[in-house]
Order: structure tokens, then C-alpha cells, then sequence
């Protein structure tokens, strides 16, 4: 009899044990995890540029707030972040990079490997890789490709891939929106790439000549030759300046563009020996399916 007492006491003190043993750990976790709710909380995304915002709120429809960090006069190859930025950055949620541009390589690089929580998004990834002639973005690492990737509709797509991808992570709750968001989009990248390609076809092969290079992955989808006015990101020597008239001339180059965000020094002479105009343009825009029809519609009217 004493002995069945004794053998409860045992048993139920190891039940307390076991139950004590299970609770505590569950109790740290939940105190734990409402020590870092701030930053689960804080729904902010951040994107290197413009085109990835308008990719990424098409995509999240107001679910996130997304914020752009160079600014609409900077060139993202020489921009540097501010110091609020940089803490704006470390306090977010998700970081959405095109990959290869300078400030994300070095002042954001720092900051992301010292924010675990945050999420980093590659734009680039699986996306159609071009080598970059003539033209140096700031960033030893990048192994020479043409940075430009969102120039083309294909690859907007796979952007868009990547950007849903670590969103229905982020919201598992809200997949399905993401889902047919998504589908959306990539039809309607579908539509304006197979309307562009019609609308080119009738210049195929045409040259065209364009300040800085933005446009190498739009001319190499589109079957256009890019001659860029920039020589390893800076401006042509008189030398180059004359060179580069005799090639618009041999390839006789119709359309001139010049990038807002960089120096028409060069192509303005080059647009007066040959008497064209020049046709500034903005890769970097928020509106950036209305410049890529913009930039389709300058280079038909000749
Ligand atoms: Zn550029």
C-alpha cells in the first residue's frame, strides 16, 4: 500500500517535471518572439529603383508599403544612400536589389549582412544575362553584365517571379492574391512584348544611339544595335566623340536618346552633325510599361 503511494508521488512529480519541462521552453519561445513583433510587424519593402516598385505594388496591392531608394535625378551606378536610409533599410522587411548596381554591393551589403531578419530579394535572379560593352556601373563584382535587366518585358516576368516568390513567405496568408496578381502581370507582359516585337519588326536590325547604355537588354531582345555614347562610364575623348560619328553614320542612326539621369553633353553633338533631335528618356520611371511603349513609339517615328 505504502509502496503504490510512494510509487504516485513519483509519478505525478515527474508529470509536474515533464509538464514544466514542455511549458518553459514554450513560454520563452512566446516571450521571445514578442521581443522581435516590431520588425515582423513593420511592413515596409524596400527596392533599389523605380521600375522595382511599380513591379513590386502591382504585385502586393497595397498589402506593403514600398519604398524606392534612389531618387528620381540620381543615376543608382554613383548614388549613395543617406544615413536614414541606410536605417530605414535595417528596419524593414524585405529588400528587393536588381543585384548589380554599385550602393547595393557596398554601404547596403554591410547592412544586410547584420540584419538577419531581413529578407533580400534578387531581382535578377534566372533572369537573361548580358555582357556590358563599354560601361562601368561602380561595382567590381558584377562580372561585366549589362545591369539593365528590367529593359525587357521577358525578364520583368521572371523579376516578378522572384518578387512573388518571397512575398507569399513573408504573407502565406494572402498567396493566392499574390498568385493572381502574378498571373496578371505576366499576361500583360506577354501582351506588350509580343505588340513590341510586331512594332519593331519593320526596323529590325536598326541602330540607334543612346547616352548611356540603358537600353542593351531592349535592343538585344528587339533585334536593334545599341551604340552607346559612353566609354567605361564616362564621356568620349574628342577622339571617341568623332569615332563614334562615323559609326552612327556607317549604321545610319536615325533615333538619339539621352537617359534624364545622365550627361547629353556628347549625343547633343552628335544629334546636331547628323541633324537629328534628341529624345530624352527614363528607364528609371515609375511608369515603366508607359516608357517602354514610349521608347517604341520614339524609335518608329522617323
Ligand atoms: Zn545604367
Amino acid at each position: 500500500m505504502k509502496k503504490s503511494m510512494k510509487q504516485n508521488t513519483i509519478s505525478r512529480s515527474l508529470c509536474i517535471l515533464s509538464k514544466v519541462c514542455l511549458v518553459l521552453p514554450l513560454a520563452i519561445f512566446f516571450f521571445a518572439s514578442c521581443g522581435s513583433k516590431k520588425k515582423v510587424e513593420n511592413k515596409t519593402i524596400m527596392v533599389s529603383i523605380e521600375p522595382l516598385r511599380y513591379v513590386t505594388e502591382y504585385l502586393t496591392r497595397g498589402n506593403f508599403k514600398v519604398e524606392t531608394i534612389t531618387p528620381r535625378e540620381a543615376s543608382p551606378e554613383t548614388y549613395a544612400p543617406t544615413p536614414q536610409q541606410i536605417e530605414a533599410i535595417a528596419e524593414c522587411t524585405a529588400f528587393v536589389r536588381v543585384g548589380s548596381l554599385g550602393f547595393e554591393n557596398t554601404q547596403i551589403r554591410k547592412v544586410t549582412d547584420n540584419s538577419p531578419h531581413l529578407y533580400i530579394i534578387n531581382a535578377a535572379a534566372n533572369t537573361k544575362q548580358l555582357p556590358m560593352c563599354d560601361h562601368d556601373h561602380g561595382d567590381q563584382h558584377h562580372g561585366g553584365e549589362d545591369p539593365h535587366i528590367w529593359m525587357s518585358p521577358q525578364n520583368m516576368k521572371i523579376i516578378a517571379l522572384n518578387i512573388y516568390k518571397q512575398l507569399c513567405l513573408l504573407d502565406a496568408q494572402n498567396a493566392d492574391v499574390y498568385k493572381s496578381r502574378l498571373l496578371a502581370f505576366s499576361k500583360e507582359m506577354n501582351v506588350l512584348d509580343s505588340l513590341t516585337q510586331q512594332r519593331l519588326d519593320s526596323i529590325k536590325n536598326e541602330a540607334f544611339l543612346i547616352n548611356h547604355p540603358a537600353l542593351g537588354h531592349y535592343a538585344c531582345h528587339y533585334n536593334l544595335l545599341q551604340i552607346s555614347m559612353e566609354h567605361d562610364g564616362k564621356e568620349p575623348s574628342p577622339r571617341q566623340l568623332q569615332k563614334l560619328l562615323e559609326r552612327c553614320k556607317e549604321h545610319g542612326v536615325k533615333t538619339i536618346f539621352a537617359q534624364e539621369q545622365h550627361s547629353d553633353k556628347g549625343v547633343k553633338r552628335v544629334a546636331e552633325e547628323l541633324g537629328l533631335e534628341v529624345h530624352y528618356i527614363n528607364p528609371l520611371s515609375y511608369d515603366w510599361k508607359e516608357e517602354m511603349e514610349r521608347i517604341t513609339q520614339i524609335l518608329l517615328q522617323k
